[in-house]
């Protein structure tokens, strides 16, 4: 069973003030989980969560991940500038982009991130860029092929653009060396939502002896390792959470068995997690306000895939509680769409709910990481409002919704733009 973390009064209470379809975050769930993923790595003294600044781009959920003592994963400029404006500098922003714009590197040095190359060509690029190099650097690594951990849960590092090759990776710590470079780290990210306890302790091993023989190979002194993202979260009510002290103790174990006996005990464990951050503790809260008998039951709400776009994008799975009914028993079958011109603008396909009323208000759980954050203007639909429910229980608007101006206000420059405005009045 899949809990909202949010009474139907409270979102009633804020409904007063914020219309739906909104946003709503946890401040306890938040914390909660990043005080057990510190706890879970207090083995490690360097350890630290650099927070995937894309999966909930909003200042005040960075601000308290930063007091729970993470930095920041940033891959654009945009992300950079949240992260240098809450004090996210000297080395507590790592910057994880690919094909990288010029001028972001610059950037992103001015800031005291912690820069992490993609490819062995960003060396030259950025060399080009800023005429040197920083004291300590991280490089991505890719192992092509397929990175299977257990009972079906794959990916195919093979045919993603990211990273270097060991040969590669190599060839960058020598150039890298000789231009003065004076600690190293090794980056990786092979499994993506990755529901298991082994992925983490697995993808460590491989980045340990990996680690083991571009020091071997080359004499860098490798000073952190980034096991990145990709710790999945129970989308389906069925599944069941990680373990974060079991993956902890399974990082733990493959660090004493590989790194420690060649005396590489300095080595500081850093991760980059988004969903398993912040994906549980956030919801879309969204009216029912039309229902359609054809060939399948379809009921529409205020919300579309332009604020949540993974199940359009992905068919993926995000459980729905209809706000007191939790009781009911699910014995209706429905469609629950949005409004886009798009057939596969769905919530949900084929899905058992209790009978849904015009006017019942959907909770759709585990939209607190690439929710609101993969929203777009589609359809002309704009970005909806974000709210978080404080520890205390009261609530604050966190960001306000998109308005007509907001999405009209790019044409500024045509001679149209005045009838535009004229004609938001009429
Ligand atoms: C997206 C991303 C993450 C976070 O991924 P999750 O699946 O949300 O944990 C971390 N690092 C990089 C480089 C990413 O692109």
């Amino acid at each position: 069973m899949k809990t909202p973390f949010v009474t139907k009064e409270k979102i009633e209470e804020i409904i007063q003030t914020v219309p739906t379809p909104f946003h709503i975050y946890d401040e306890k769930g938040i914390r909660e989980n990043a005080k057990a993923l510190y706890e879970a790595f207090s083995w490690n003294k360097g350890f630290r969560e650099y927070y995937a600044v894309k999966a909930c781009p909003n200042p005040r959920i960075l601000e308290i991940l930063k007091e729970c003592g993470c930095g920041c994963d940033c891959s654009s400029k945009a992300e950079l500038i949240l992260a240098n404006a809450l004090g996210q500098t000297d080395e507590m922003t790592m910057f994880s982009s690919n094909d990288t714009p010029a001028g972001e590197f610059t950037y992103a040095e001015k800031m005291g991130a912690i820069i992490n190359f993609d490819d062995i060509t960003m060396l030259d690029f950025y060399e080009k860029e800023l005429g040197h190099f920083p004291k300590k650097i991280c490089c991505r690594y890719n192992p092509g092929g397929t990175f299977e951990v257990s009972n079906n849960i794959m990916d195919h590092p093979g045919d993603a653009k990211y990273g270097m090759t060991e040969r590669q990776m190599t060839e960058a710590y020598r150039q890298l060396l000789e231009e003065g470079v004076e600690e190293f780290g090794i980056h990786a990210f092979l499994v993506s939502n990755a529901v298991t306890n082994d992925y983490y302790p697995m993808l460590a091993r491989e980045l340990f002896e990996l680690a083991v023989r571009l020091k071997n190979a080359t004499g860098a002194h490798i000073t952190f390792i980034n096991l990145s993202g990709g710790i999945g979260i129970p989308y389906r009510p069925y599944m069941q959470p990680c373990d974060i002290k079991a993956i902890g103790e399974g990082v733990r174990e493959a660090y004493e068995d590989i790194l420690v006996p060649e005396g590489m005990d300095d080595v500081a464990i850093f991760t980059e997690l988004g969903r398993y951050m912040t994906g549980p503790y956030g919801a879309l809260i969204t009216t029912a306000i039309h229902e359609k008998h054809i060939e399948k039951n379809y009921i529409g709400t205020d919300a579309c895939a332009a604020n949540l776009m993974r199940p359009a994008m992905y068919g993926a799975y995000h459980h729905i509680t209809v706000l007191g009914k939790e009781g009911v028993r699910s014995d209706h079958l429905y469609d629950v769409t949005g409004s886009l011109c798009e057939n596969n603008d769905k919530f949900a396909v084929d899905r058992m709910l209790p009978r849904i009323d015009i006017g019942d208000i959907l909770y759709i759980h585990d939209t607190g990481a690439h929710g609101f954050a993969m929203g777009y203007n589609y359809n002309g639909k704009l970005r909806s409002a974000e709210v978080l429910l404080k520890e205390d229980g009261t609530f604050e608007v966190i960001r306000r919704a998109e308005t007509l101006d907001d999405y009209f206000a790019t044409f500024e420059n045509l001679p149209i733009y005045a009838k535009i405005k004229a004609c938001e009045e009429m």
